[in-house]
């Protein structure tokens, strides 16, 4: 065979095996055997090593390739991985249905696909090739874990383009996930090496996609659904989409089925609900879209979700036991929370010894004691809870539970803010606050130091190495190498992820604060509106309560941090340990950066908060008054006194058309 001769053969190896593998990943219609397939990649290998001249990346050789990473690299989404809002009811489906009928006149019908119990993931292809492949993160922010990704053959490297159709660049969305038979023998094998097993098949397909070695993740024999495509390819119905993810080269769900209403979409719920013990794969519940995209795109968003999807979740196992105890923990903002300690018991597949009570009212609320036979429950990967009391089995022994008085943890009076159900430790430094409060500084979505986690923690509060998160930074491979499990590597390593992890986000610094009610959401709405610490730090109660989903109970409780000296001190001791925090630059995608928009009257074609949507998605602000300080006012019809008032301060007026140019 001469050098044409192989260009010629190795061009249509390729295309013959990619064949066999849409057959058998996407069709599920193999027509060739496993070894037959194996002995035309052995050819193609063999051909590739005499004429490396001709090897691509999309070769189907080429899967499992390069070196281990120290690390994955950060990727930002160009669109955000939106959340999916649940329901767990007829009754949820049919409000859901009110709501956004009141939004659209356009007859409906919903497209219905199992929900598998994966990890997203969102996949970038370049002139058909697969370029990045990125986990959801936090939504904005994910992991580049391409070369995990490219291990797992449900994945096409090159997009089926015959007609060269494709726009330059493409991108899918989809499930990873790993059949219930690999679970199951992969946690054998774990078990057998003495090593931790996976809870949930989630947790396993996660865990595997994280692998620093490709060669690892390749073993794992994950799988791949596609669900979305989120480029725009003139599509007009989610149907379409799918119809077309099948073409390119995915598999792209089975059990889908396109329902005229809702009806139809409950029986097919209550088909899955039947069927889902004997699929090769777990599902959590059923996704239900409305199906035509225009109407999809029309009816917009509520806080992160699409309104035009929804997740209707199967019910959570419900098993019944016995409370043997019921204990308090202190969590990190000083809350008691009150844990029933039960009589183990297999729920959902795993063995449950706790379940939370959430607070003590709901402890009054189900009239709970101590010996009571109980029903908990238990859902995918949420905490177990109990949801009722069998009371006609008592028999008179138990025992009533007991607000306690003290803090368990410090033995510092316990005190109840008025305002809220919660009880609190009232010793702004208890030992477990501050322990509960490294936990999460150093976790992953706040500082994410890796190789720090509670048992490291533990050990270095007790050598008196750290009192506070600052402490951190100031640690040195010295202080560490003495330390039980600490060998010379494991202490450079644990120096250099701290190093590492000093660059942060401003979203990611506040959330690392630990402030009362500021959860992941909310710093990320404060550091696009703030854009600084020190603004952040200076602003008052009601310039908080501006934004939005923050309610005045949220915005006294920033505001308050702020006022404690210690916590300044905290601050000023974390800049001065080398903490840099990046503030996002202002690009085009963030076209309103800093600006301040005011909205008055009524706009035809868009709602409220959806204008406020747009405003804030290309980094504007929102106010609610009109001052000097603004820069637009987007005028509907029959607006109202402050369109008076930004005539009056001059201020940059908008009407509904204006407006909706500036966001196209
Ligand atoms: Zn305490």
């Amino acid at each position: 065979m001469d050098k044409n001769q192989a260009k010629d053969r190795i061009a249509k190896l390729r295309a013959e095996i990619e064949h066999h593998r849409y057959l058998y990943h996407v069709l599920d219609a193999p027509e060739i055997s496993d070894g037959a397939l194996d002995s035309l990649k052995n050819e193609l290998e063999n051909l590739e090593k005499q004429y490396p001249e001709f090897i691509t990346e999309d070769s189907p050789t080429q899967r499992v390739g390069g070196s281990p990473l120290a690390k994955f690299k950060k990727v930002k989404h160009d669109k955000p991985m939106l959340s999916i809002n649940d329901a767990f009811s007829r009754q949820d489906l049919d409000d859901w249905f009110e709501r956004i009928s009141k939004l659209t006149q356009a007859n409906l019908d919903f497209f219905c696909e199992p929900k598998i119990d994966g990890l997203a993931v969102s996949l970038r292809y370049e002139n058909n090739k697969l370029v990045r492949a990125a986990t959801r993160g936090d939504g904005l922010v994910g992991e580049d874990v391409t070369m995990n990704i490219r291990t797992i053959e449900s994945i096409p490297l090159r997009l089926h383009d015959e007609k060269n159709q494709l726009p330059q660049v493409v991108e899918i969305r989809g499930e990873v996930y790993m059949t219930k038979n690999v679970f199951d023998k992969l946690n054998k094998e774990l078990s057998k090496q003495g090593e931790k097993t996976f809870a949930n098949p989630r947790n396993a397909a996660a865990g595997s996609i994280r692998q620093l070695d490709p060669r690892l993740t390749a073993k794992r024999e994950l799988k791949f659904m596609a669900y979305d495509i989120v480029t725009d390819l003139g599509l007009d119905s989610h149907q379409a989409v799918h119809e077309k993810l099948k073409q390119i080269g995915f598999r792209a769900g089975d059990y889908l089925k396109l329902c005229k209403d809702l009806d139809e979409v409950f029986a097919w719920f209550n088909e899955l609900k039947k069927i889902r013990n004997k699929l090769p794969y777990w599902i959590d519940g059923v996704v239900v879209m409305v199906n035509n995209l225009a109407v999809f795109n029309q009816l917009g968003f509520t806080g992160k979700a699409p309104r035009g999807i929804l997740a209707l979740k199967f019910p959570a196992e419900q098993v019944t036991t016995i409370v043997e105890n019921v204990i308090v923990q202190v969590g990190r903002t000083g809350v008691l929370t009150p844990v029933a300690v039960l009589r183990p018991v297999t729920v959902a597949g795993t063995i449950v010894s706790r379940a939370t009570l959430h607070n003590f009212a709901e402890i009054e609320r189900l009239g709970i004691k101590i010996g009571d036979t109980v029903i908990i429950q238990k859902a995918g990967d949420i905490i177990p809870e109990v949801v009722q009391v069998i009371k006609n089995l008592r028999t008179g022994k138990e025992k009533n539970i007991k607000v306690p008085k003290r803090c368990p943890v410090c033995n510092s009076p316990v005190v109840k803010p008025e305002s809220e159900v919660n009880f609190y430790c009232s010793n702004k430094s208890c030992f477990a606050m501050q322990r509960e409060q490294l936990y999460h500084f150093v976790s992953k979505n706040a500082f994410n130091i890796v190789g720090l986690g509670p048992k490291i923690i533990d050990q270095l509060i007790e050598e008196g190495l750290i009192e506070d998160a600052a402490d951190i930074f100031a640690l040195t491979k010295g202080d560490l190498e003495p330390l039980d499990r600490f060998a010379e590597k494991a202490a450079s390593n644990l120096i250099a992820s701290i190093n590492q992890a000093k660059k942060i986000s401003l979203a990611r610094f506040i959330y690392a604060l630990g402030i009362r009610h500021v959860g992941e959401q909310t710093a990320i709405a404060l550091a696009e509106n703030f854009s600084s610490l020190e603004n952040l730090r200076k602003a008052s109660q009601e310039k908080l309560a501006e934004i939005n989903d923050i309610g005045p109970v949220v915005a006294k409780s920033i505001y308050d941090y702020f006022q404690q000296p210690k916590n300044i001190k905290l601050i000023e001791k974390l800049l001065a340990a080398g903490v840099v925090i990046s503030v996002a630059k202002k690009s085009k995608q963030n076209k309103f950066f800093g600006k301040n928009f005011v909205l008055t009257g009524t706009l035809s074609s868009l709602t409220r908060d959806q204008a406020k949507e747009y405003i804030r998605r290309f980094g504007g602000r929102v106010s609610s008054s009109v001052s000097r300080q603004t820069d637009y006012v987007v005028v509907g019809s029959e607006p109202g006194s402050k369109y008076a008032q930004a005539k009056k301060l001059g201020v940059k007026i908008l009407n509904e058309k204006e407006f909706l140019d500036l966001i196209k």
